[in-house]
């Protein structure tokens, strides 16, 4: 993607240099879950009243500043997906507009290790993702890595589709489409919740294209972005990691779609550029 020299947006929140301790000190998993026995212990001790716990427990991820080192590649990195936000919120912003709606933009946290959301602590394994509850988006940079060792999916657009289908998600949720989901998964199956979450996922991608059709308009996807961002959809399918990480598929456990669909729909979107094609929910061809 051409992208030296664009704007970059000013939604990013870089907490890199405030890194959550349970990282530090647990160096694992397990380390949030150390973090907050301590912690309970030590409130229990206290006496259990909350607000007697001093400003700089383990838990406060605000507390100590350590001057972030970022590598050159690391640098250039933060400014690429800054940059991919800030195209996002030109094209939404548009997109929203010609249907007399206001898009309101999500934030972009960077983190190394684990963060605090508004849907509770994560850490870098649970990879990027969207929380609905504050509208941020949060990712490790080091997912750059995985997406290129772990799932071969290299290149930089690949990662651009990353964002632009955590920022789908953003979308769905001011449009609505989330909560709707949520009231009606309610009394549901697992297996059945699981697949309005394959629906979801693939509107998520299905926007994603959409964000990438109007990069292309502007001319600025190079020789092989578009490869790039469909082998990612297709990388990061339910059958092919089920089947790289068990050996087998249970399709009924799919939470985000197989690797054809992700790829499908997200070449939808690339296609026809508008909302209206994107109707994951009410069709018999997902
Ligand atoms: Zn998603």
């Amino acid at each position: 993607m051409k992208w030296q020299g664009r704007r970059t947006s000013t939604n990013v929140e870089d907490r890199r240099s405030f890194p959550v301790r349970g990282a530090a000190i647990g160096g694992g998993v397990g380390g949030g879950i150390l973090i907050l026995v301590i912690t309970l212990v030590l409130t229990y001790c206290g006496g259990g009243d909350l607000s007697q716990i001093p400003t700089n427990t383990p838990l406060d991820n605000q507390a100590v500043a350590t001057t972030y080192q970022e590598t050159q590649q690391e640098k250039e990195l933060a400014q690429f997906v800054s940059v991919v936000l800030a195209e996002t919120e030109d094209v939404w912003t548009e997109l929203f507009s010609t249907n007399n709606q206001t898009y309101s933009y999500p934030a972009l946290v960077l983190y190394t290790g684990y963060v605090e959301s508004a849907c509770g602590m994560a850490g870098s394994a649970t990879g990027p993702f969207y929380c609905p509850s504050d509208q941020k988006v949060y990712i490790d940079l080091s997912f750059y890595k995985e997406l290129q060792d772990r799932f071969q999916a290299p290149g930089d657009f690949a990662m651009a589709y990353v964002i632009s289908h955590e920022v789908g998600h953003h979308v769905q949720n001011l449009l609505g489409i989330m909560d709707e989901v949520t009231s009606n998964t309610q009394n549901l199956s697992e297996s059945e919740s699981n697949q309005y979450s394959v629906r979801l996922e693939l509107q998520a991608d299905y926007l994603a294209g959409v964000w990438a059709h109007y990069v292309n308009r502007m001319n600025l996807l190079e020789q092989g972005d578009l490869e790039e961002a469909l082998n990612a959809a297709s990388a990061v399918g339910d059958d092919r990691i089920q089947k790289q990480s068990q050996g087998y598929a249970v399709p009924d456990s799919f939470t985000h779609g197989t690797s054809e669909q992700r790829q499908r729909w997200f070449y939808k979107g690339f296609t026809s550029g508008t909302l209206e094609g994107g109707d994951t929910f009410n069709t018999d061809n997902l």
